[in-house]
């Protein structure tokens, strides 16, 4: 076998369906953001990011960079170890009594991603519990998904958002076999919300435990910022709540929180928790600098609304089709690989506007889109110079927008 001609084959597959991979080279520079320096071959120009996870721009909050490089100078670089062998750091541990606290369960465990909190979390408890039987939403992110493979459990799919079919699965299982229901706070790629009473509630009625994924939602809703369960006042009646560092508090690193057995079960049968080296101080410290800021700080989540609302109406008054949303996130459905990949290639050479294409696998095949993230530095001439750059391209590419057609 030439080996590596069967992986330029498996290359050359994804240019045919057209989910090549391509990444911008960008530099973001704080103070300047949503604006960065974008970077190909000899070219090198301002662009607007439209597509940031970073939905508060908490990475370039002062106080989160001085954190990090403050505890950098006093504690060095790395974290020098792995959790049981001298890695846990004062300032992660710091950390974590700090995330228990945000969300007012009694313990917290970080792990170096949200990716990796999500793997390791789901695969120990699923793994530990016998006969388990686990409810997954159908939208659940691909680090629900590879943690429900790797627990080697069952699983029931049941449609997004969909209590009746839960309900369904649930009543299908032995009452008195274990159920895990796993699912998210706020869908990333379509931008909608959850049922969680409403699950929690089923949850109660058929003894299932609950598991949320509130990556999109921490930092940003609730009053202290812990999600759409901290909002809602829900989070004692979900078991445990994963969250990530990496978004709206714009440092890095992952975390569950729950009783105090559940993540202690975790931290010792979870092998993608032990074996791995911890979270350096530095940016520990950062991670805890940003969350104590929006416990308090309102007026990043106010902003950030604010210009959610200009964006949408904006958008949707020039006729730009919307999925609807009920949160920071706007999608704009395409439904094609190949003029997703056009538009955005358009937007970022014509009008230096850049929106990465959302491809096959991260949304099925047919639902390609553009996924619109404002910030709070997304001012309303920004938005201005976005809907003329997308109708300009839509007119120039010749995609129809609604109310066009005939
Ligand atoms: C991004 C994401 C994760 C992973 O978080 P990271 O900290 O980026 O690894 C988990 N779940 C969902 C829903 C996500 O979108």
């Amino acid at each position: 076998m030439n080996y590596n001609q069967f992986f330029q084959k498996a290359i050359e597959q994804l240019h045919i369906e057209k989910r090549y991979r391509i990444f911008a080279d960008l530099e973001r520079i704080p103070g300047d953001l949503p604006r960065a320096i974008f970077r190909n071959g000899t070219i090198k120009k301002a662009v607007t990011v439209w597509c940031s996870n970073d939905y508060l721009c908490m990475g370039q909050n002062i106080h989160v960079i001085q954190a990090l490089s403050k505890i950098a100078h006093k504690n060095g670089a790395g974290a020098g170890g792995t959790r049981n062998i001298s890695g846990s750091n004062h300032h992660l541990i710091e950390l974590e009594t700090e995330l228990a606290e945000l969300h007012r369960k009694e313990a917290s465990l970080v792990f170096t991603s949200g990716f990796v909190a999500n793997e390791a979390s789901i695969s120990a408890i699923a793994r530990l519990l016998p006969d388990c039987l686990i409810l997954s939403d159908e939208l659940n992110h691909a680090s629900i998904i590879e943690g429900i493979r790797h627990s080697g459990a069952e699983k029931n799919i049941f449609f997004h958002n969909n209590l009746a079919h839960l309900e369904e699965c649930l009543k299908k299982a032995h009452p008195k076999r274990a159920k895990l229901i796993i699912f998210e706070s706020v869908y990333s790629m379509n931008g909608d919300i959850a049922p969680i009473k409403a699950i929690a509630d089923l949850a109660e009625k058929y003894n299932a435990m609950t598991y949320i994924d509130e990556v999109h939602a921490v930092g940003i809703y609730g009053m202290n910022g812990g999600g759409i369960t901290d909002r809602d006042h829900l989070s004692q009646r979900i078991d445990i709540i994963q969250g990530t560092l990496s978004k709206a508090y714009g440092a890095l690193g992952g975390y569950i929180v729950g009783s105090r057995n559940i993540i202690d079960a975790v931290r010792c049968y979870a092998p993608q928790f032990i074996f791995t080296t911890a979270l350096p101080p530095a940016i520990a410290a950062a991670a805890t600098t940003a969350i104590r800021y929006l416990k308090t700080s309102q007026k990043e989540r106010i902003l950030l609304q604010k210009q959610v609302q200009m964006t949408k109406k904006i958008l949707l008054n020039a006729g730009v089709p919307l999925m609807p949303s009920t949160t920071h996130i706007i999608p704009i459905l395409i439904s094609d690989p190949d003029i997703c990949k056009k538009a955005t290639d358009y937007l970022l050479t014509k009008h230096n506007i850049y929106i990465q294409p959302i491809n096959y696998p991260t949304v099925p095949r047919g639902q390609e889109r553009l996924r619109i993230t404002p910030t709070p530095f997304h001012n309303d001439h920004l938005i201005e110079l976005l809907k003329d750059a997308l109708i300009e391209t839509w007119n120039t590419l010749g995609i129809q927008l609604r109310g066009e057609e005939s």
